[in-house]
């Protein structure tokens, strides 16, 4: 196995200045597993509930994503809504309902003990190094964390980040793990705790990446029309990660190369509801996209 992730399979409310969705496909392992499905093989690990559509699992499918990982338990889907500001920077979680997800602490099968690359999405962080260690030494492996983990539970929070390759961060939460203000700083901090790959990612304004030969600074790619930003970072992350597993190789080249993948997996994402995007999105887009971003950043 190439690429596994684990994380939450949702349905989401979205409220955004252009409109307003119920009941959507979401979950980070969602978004993270459609944008890596265009760049490598892909296995999610996650949960639903007995509610939960199944063709949303038929998409998934459809893009060559292994989901046997995938189970489901009795009860109800994690459910989540956001309702997004003027400026689509800002967003406020309107209600977080973990139904099966509360108990969600996966057993991997042994087909999935395997891969050469890990992601553990956000979710606990003692969850996250369970699955880890579950795992026969991948080549790299990174996690995301969010807001709640780190203010309810910084120990295992550290205690995990001592032992991923990367991580793969908002600039806020980059500020609220380290106590500096400074993302340079912020990210010496990380780097201090165990992960030598650290990228934080700035919504509108890019991503930097902070690794043992420097910095790289990727911007985010100038859209006109942005619809919903929900999913972009767990986008950018699928494909920063499928980026790297389709190189097969962790050179600071490829992980350079991989920030852009992951911008134009996030610049997708953002252009519609859900994972609407990904629905008609072809590889020749990516590609182009890809081309479109060197033409962005070179001088
Ligand atoms: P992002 O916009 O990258 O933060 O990702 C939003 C996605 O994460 C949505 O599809 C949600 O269903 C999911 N999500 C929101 N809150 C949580 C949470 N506490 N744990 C796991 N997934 C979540």
């Amino acid at each position: 196995m190439s690429l596994l992730v684990v994380g939450s399979v949702a349905l989401d409310d979205v409220e955004a200045p252009g409109g307003k969705v119920e009941g959507v496909l979401g979950g980070a392992a969602c978004y993270f597993s459609v944008a890596a499905s265009y760049l490598t093989k892909v296995a999610a690990v996650g949960v639903v509930g007995d509610d939960f559509p199944t063709e949303h699992l038929e998409f998934l499918a459809s893009r060559g994503i292994d989901i046997s990982g995938i189970y489901t338990a009795a009860g109800s889907t994690f459910r989540w809504g956001g309702r997004y500001h003027e400026s689509m920077n800002d967003r406020d979680t309107l209600f977080t309902d973990l139904g099966v997800f509360e108990t969600f602490n996966p057993d991997l099968p042994d087909s999935h003990r395997d891969p050469r690359y890990v992601f553990l999405a956000n979710i606990h962080p003692s969850i996250q190094r369970r699955v880890l260690e579950q795992t026969r030494a991948p080549q790299f492996s990174a996690m995301d964390t969010m807001n709640f983990w780190i203010e309810g539970t910084n120990d295992e929070l550290r205690q995990t980040l001592s032992q991923v390759n990367g991580l793969v961060i908002n600039d806020e939460e980059a500020r609220q793990l380290t106590e500096e203000n400074n993302l340079v700083s912020a990210a010496h901090a990380i780097r201090d705790l165990g992960p030598h790959t650290v990228i934080i990612k700035r919504g509108e304004h890019g991503a930097l990446l902070f690794d043992e030969h420097g910095i790289f600074s990727a911007p985010a790619f100038p859209l006109r029309h942005v619809k919903d930003p929900t999913g972009a970072g767990d986008s950018f992350a699928g494909g920063f990660m499928g980026a790297i597993a389709k190189h097969d190789q962790v050179t600071p080249e490829v992980l350079r190369s991989a920030v852009i993948s992951g911008s134009v997996m996030a610049s997708f994402c953002v252009e519609d509801f859900s994972l609407d995007r990904f629905r008609s999105l072809r590889a020749d887009e990516v590609d182009e996209r890809f081309e479109a971003f060197r033409k962005l950043t070179r001088f």
